[in-house]
């Protein structure tokens, strides 16, 4: 398996780049998300300067989304109808340049070579292509681009052009645009991962002056506002001359030059952006004309000073090294850094399941955010879980509304959204799939146990668990055997549907309940003011400590869900390979009623409640549940991954690690085009820390039982417990634990307690994995091996 035989890397400096080599039309869209730069706020789809040729060229702003009516063929009571799609603003990477009388247009005249590489410890993304003109005229172009990880509302391209032939002088044209309602959405699709249709934006404001201009839109039906401005420095050799263009949907800044032969123009191009939904017009563009006027101030070195200043310090709390693999280690970083440009100055926004890469899936956030992405940040990056976790926070309101409309008690959050509504028109895999309030419980648990943010926990995080607390004790009831079962809802795995206690739901309602009951301990005001009393704390007790768990007597396995181990086996051999992902394939009744699996869920629940099972039941269910599991979901592989490592399958856990970094790399599940599978990328983190590093909190409690696989000599990654860094660094046949800082920190290290302090390094033996049986996929549905 390689990416592109030129860009494997060949040295440890390699391993901080993604780069593509030579120019290959195929690739384009899928390059367009691999590249895209984001800060959590902006995304700029990594399409090329001269706009053409190109895939999907979006630019989008978090949050920034229109409102669509939600048809049902059927309607029923409670059914969401209104969806939210994600914008694309208008887009300012544009700078089309005239060579002669020829555009820049790399589908026409010659590719003499052409490079991009994302540098992951600057954030920028360089470009140098030389191109020769169908009429014989040669130019090197080279191009930088960020999107400022420091400055929110901050983008800018650095470009550059030399004529590189002997034909004299070279006349150019440059035009450096804005352009708004460019109609790239692609051709409308079947596939539910792929976006609506949307209106176009109502143009309400453009202005310009010299070299700068904006331009204000607002959305037909959700009445939101942005504005995006663009100003820009100019060098230029010779002659030239600019001019400036302003209309409703298009700004443009020209350049006409002479360039003789060795000189060089030179183009900065500084980008705003901001949206509201309370400010005028008026007021977004000073806003956006304001941020220009700074960062044109600061300058385009000051800007990339800062940039790497901030990766800098990124990566020495939050690397993992890998040595044995240099193409797994460049690949990691790239994962990593995605998911880190995702979030970090989203700023109490949602992060979607494509980040800001691409318009899949409408732009919704998921339990991907909770479950997949906050993990990696809580131990690398917290404040930028801390600023997702407030988000969900702010849709509270709306989260009791849809409880309330459920006819249910406490918060019931969103399966999809951008704004906190509920957004799923299918409420099978929608709706029922309650256990995503479970899933963001643990993840305010995580948060809190990491950090001990005490303002967090009083502010926000204690009052997500109460109302999902009150959630489970509505939705769930008393059986005659006195269990607290949780029937008719949805696990993880959506190839099974309305289901009687799925096992993963069950287990982290349980888990939320008591994480609740200690919260209400540690937040007595706040849970006065919610009315909460020792009675209510009671009951979360009494119902988390009865919670049902399905068990087959006779496979001696764990049922992900009530009666599964009774259903019909799905006929895999008779499945071609075309057939996969299934649910374009089959109907839902036949995948529905077949064990057939679409993604770890009870294998899940063995990781993220692995104290409620013992290793003999994880080693069973384990290979039963892989037999029956096809990972039609990109968010399957890191959870296999996980557990495989933990019952002694590590290769089978390094092949299914490959799988989840390569995701995007490989274009692995042929939609990469709509953006990038963030949940599969953070998955890269888990795996090394989980799976390889066998770190486990369960309830704040956090341990260790690390083993390499074959490929890999070492392994180091860096997290923060309880306040304190601690970096691990994995070895053959032992393990060191380092405290970086604070007070000393006692953990086990495969059942082995031991205590570690700043300066004194604890290094202890790994014992040899268990002997495993082999397991056994579904035919055809084996990973890659990765030799
Ligand atoms: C998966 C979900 C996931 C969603 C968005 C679906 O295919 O089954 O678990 O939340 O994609 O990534």
């Amino acid at each position: 398996m390689s990416f592109a035989d030129e860009t494997t890397p060949t040295s440890a400096a390699d391993t901080w780049k993604l780069r593509e080599v030579g120019f290959d039309p195929d690739r384009l869209g899928h390059l367009e998300s691999l590249f895209a730069l984001s800060n959590g706020h902006i995304g700029l789809r990594g399409s090329l300067e001269e706009g053409e040729p190109r895939r999907l060229p979006g630019s989008y702003l978090n949050g920034l989304y229109e409102e669509r009516r939600l048809p049902h063929a059927e309607a029923g009571y409670g059914f969401p109808e209104s969806g939210q799609t994600v914008v694309n603003v208008a887009d300012g990477k544009l700078i089309r340049l005239l060579v002669g009388d020829s555009p820049l247009d790399l589908n026409y005249g010659e590719v003499i070579d052409h490079e991009r590489t994302l540098d992951l410890r600057t954030g920028i993304l360089h470009r140098r292509t030389e191109w020769r003109s169908p009429n014989g005229r040669s130019v090197r172009i080279r191009s930088q681009r960020i999107v400022s990880l420091v400055r929110r509302s901050i983008a800018a391209i650095y470009y550059e052009v030399e004529p590189i032939d002997d034909e004299g002088d070279l006349y150019v044209a440059i035009q450096s645009d804005l352009l708004a309602n460019d109609d790239a959405g692609g051709a409308p699709s079947s596939d539910p991962r792929l976006a609506a249709r949307i209106p176009p934006l109502i143009g309400e404001l453009s202005a310009g002056k010299d070299s700068r201009a904006v331009l204000g839109h607002v959305t037909q039906s959700s009445r939101l506002r942005m504005a995006v401005g663009m100003d820009h420095e100019l060098e230029v050799p010779d002659r030239s001359k600019t001019s400036l263009d302003v209309n409703t949907d298009v700004a443009r800044f020209t350049v006409s030059a002479r360039l003789p032969a060795g000189s060089t123009l030179r183009l900065v191009k500084y980008l705003a952006y901001g949206w509201s939904s309370r400010r005028s017009a008026h007021a977004l563009r000073d806003q956006v004309e304001g941020a220009l006027a700074t960062s044109k101030l600061s300058g385009w070195d000051v800007l990339v000073a800062e940039q790497r200043k901030f990766l800098d310090d990124h990566w020495a709390e939050s690397d993992v090294e890998l040595e044995g693999d240099d193409e797994m280690q460049q690949a990691l970083r790239v994962a990593m850094f995605h998911v880190l440009q995702a979030a970090i100055r989203a700023e109490r926004r949602a992060i979607p399941a494509k980040g800001l890469t691409g318009p899949g899936y409408d732009g919704h956030t998921f339990w991907d955010t909770e479950s997949y992405v906050l993990p990696v940040l809580t131990y690398t990056a917290p404040t930028a879980a801390r600023d997702a976790l407030i988000w969900r926070h702010s849709t509270l309101d709306l989260a009791r509304e849809r409880a309330a409309v459920l006819g249910q008690k406490g918060a019931a959050f969103p399966w999809r959204t951008i704004n906190g509504a509920e957004c799923s028109g299918y409420w099978p895999a929608g709706t029922a799939a309650f256990h995503i309030n479970a899933d963001i419980a643990d993840a305010v648990a995580r948060y809190y146990a990491a950090t001990l943010d005490a303002d967090f926990d009083r502010d926000y995080g204690a009052e997500i668990l109460i109302e999902t607390a009150r959630l489970w004790m509505s939705l769930g009831h008393f059986d005659s055997d006195d269990g607290f079962r949780i029937d008719g809802v949805t696990g993880p795995d959506e190839y099974s549907a309305i289901t009687d206690d799925n096992a993963f739901t069950n287990l982290m309602a349980q888990r939320n309940l008591r994480e609740a009951a200690e919260a209400v301990n540690r937040q007595e005001e706040l849970a006065t003011r919610l009315g909460v009393d020792g009675s209510e704390t009671a009951s979360w007790r009494k119902a988390a400590d009865a919670v049902v768990l399905p068990y087959d007597e006779r496979l001696q396995v764990h049922q992900q869900a009530e009666d599964f181990t009774e259903h019909d086996e799905w006929d895999f051999e008779r499945t071609p390979a075309e057939h996969y992902p299934l649910l374009l394939h089959a109907p839902y009744f036949e995948i529905y009623r077949k064990q057939v699996i679409k993604q770890a869920d009870l294998v899940m629940a063995m990781f993220l409640r692995g104290d409620a099972f013992t290793p003999e039941e994880k080693a069973r269910n384990f290979a039963y549940y892989e037999a029956r599991t096809v990972r039609d979901s990109s968010l399957s592989a890191a959870q296999q991954a996980v557990l495989a490592a933990e019952v002694g399958h590590l290769e089978l856990a390094y092949d299914y690690w490959a799988e989840t970094i390569f995701t995007d790399l490989y274009n692995l599940h042929g939609n990469s085009v709509q953006g990038l599978h963030l949940a599969a990328l953070a998955g890269g983190w888990t795996v090394a820390a989980n799976g390889f590093g066998g770190m486990r909190d369960h309830g704040g409690r956090v341990t260790f039982a690390p083993r390499l696989p074959p490929k890999l000599t070492c392994l180091a990654f860096r997290i923060l417990v309880g306040g304190r860094p601690i970096t691990v660094t994995v070895g053959k046949d032992s393990a060191t634990y380092h405290l970086v800082d604070g007070e000393p920190f006692t953990s086990t290290h495969h059942g082995q307690k031991f205590t570690v302090a700043v300066d004194e390094p604890v290094t202890l033996p790994i014992p040899p994995a268990p002997d495993v049986e082999p397991v056994r996929q579904p035919a055809g549905r084996e990973p890659i091996h990765r030799k």
